[in-house]
């Protein structure tokens, strides 16, 4: 049987990495995206048993199940802002802080319960999503002064290029803290200050102020190398050995032939679990066009190999990768059916399979 596999000991490293650079700061877990693949509910226990209290989701149904798994005074903020009356009366009975980006949305959420209601204000730098302008200061501070049944418990802004631009998420740094300078100056009682996700946590230590919203960097997958440790692995076995001859194919298409005799190793998994499975890149710039052409034609010179780890080798997967199954050249491995094999799967990407922390 297939299985998703989390090292709790490789997890507690990846916390503990991060809790040394935080130092004072808190750590807010993001458990978006169901956990990142790994489940909203059961990655949130796991990082509470390492001390983590503070969770960021962004659906009400994340938020039932950490509601249903965690103690009680662990904090949920919820990143997304709701227009569903429903939804926000049901988060605020749980007590999840909401996210208000605007004086509307404060008067929803206002309309929606008689409830008092935690928020964190929002403010957008370049986002362009949710969030208060920098230039709407007095806006905020309107609703700063009259908040009515709102209890203000913290602001924050989210950079849309820590990952790769570090002067452009400088700059708006400066512009929301210049907003968050205004308002306390003002008298405003913003309580937690936080702008950083993993990256912009991991490339700049002097934005790290009382919080910060780590998800990525938990699972250790970063679009940048660092010293975290990536999680999660597919557990799978050898189901069949094939011994085949020179010209046999293997896989639609038989884009992949022997070219000697060789020995397949069959395993039960494909693109229905997540293998090679990889998200549409977001080419609606010419220059990200250009950009994806050029990592093609590098392909083409030295083409990108998905491997499987079978008894401490790396074998390469040959031929297209079915629905359900790959093939993997295991030519003069010493190996038998049955045999233990893990394999590397972005746990995004991850479907039908169930996920063990061991
Ligand atoms: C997803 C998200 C994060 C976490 O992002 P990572 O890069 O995975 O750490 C933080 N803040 C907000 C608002 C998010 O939506």
């Amino acid at each position: 049987m297939n299985t998703y596999v989390i090292s709790r000991e490789d997890l507690a490293f990846n916390v503990g990495f991060l809790r040394t650079k935080a130092g004072k700061t808190d750590i807010w877990a993001v458990v978006k995206a169901n956990g990142y693949g790994l489940g909203a509910g059961a990655f949130a226990k796991e990082l509470e048993a390492l001390g983590i209290r503070n969770f960021c989701v962004t659906e009400l149904s994340e938020a039932r199940e950490l509601r249903q798994v965690l103690t009680e005074d662990c904090q949920i903020l919820m990143l997304r802002q709701l227009c569903d009356p429903a939804e926000i009366r049901e988060l605020a009975q749980e007590k999840v802080i909401l996210t208000v980006g605007s004086s509307r949305a404060a008067q929803r959420i206002c309309e929606a319960t008689e409830l008092p209601v935690r928020v964190h204000l929002k403010v957008d730098v370049g986002m362009g999503r949710y969030g208060f302008l920098p230039s709407e200061g007095e806006e905020l501070l309107r609703i700063c002064r009259d908040s009515g049944d709102l209890q203000i418990c913290g602001i924050y802004t989210h950079f849309p290029c820590a990952f790769c631009d570090d002067k452009t998420t400088k700059a708006q740094f400066e512009e929301f803290m210049d907003l968050v300078k205004y308002l306390k100056e003002a008298g405003c009682d913003l309580g937690c200050v936080h702008c950083c996700n993993s990256s912009a946590f991991l490339r700049h230590p002097t934005m790290h102020l009382d919080a910060v919203r780590l998800g990525s960097a938990l699972l250790g997958r970063m679009p940048f190398a660092t010293e975290l440790r990536p999680l999660g692995m597919v557990e799978s076995c050898i189901e069949e050995l094939r011994h085949l001859p020179k010209g046999h194919s293997t896989g639609y298409g038989s884009v992949w032939r022997a070219k000697r005799e060789s020995t397949l190793a069959i395993i039960p998994v494909g693109r229905v679990h997540g293998l090679r499975v990889v998200g549409q890149p977001d080419r609606s710039r010419a220059i990200d066009c250009i950009r994806g052409m050029v990592q093609e034609l590098r392909n083409l010179l030295k083409r990108p190999v998905t491997t499987v780890r079978i008894g401490g080798k790396s074998c390469p997967v040959v031929g297209a990768v079915g629905s359900l199954h790959c093939a993997v050249d295991v030519t003069g491995l010493d190996c038998q059916v049955g045999q233990k094999v893990t394999l590397n799967v972005n746990p995004m990407y991850l479907k039908n399979m169930e996920v063990q922390f061991r």
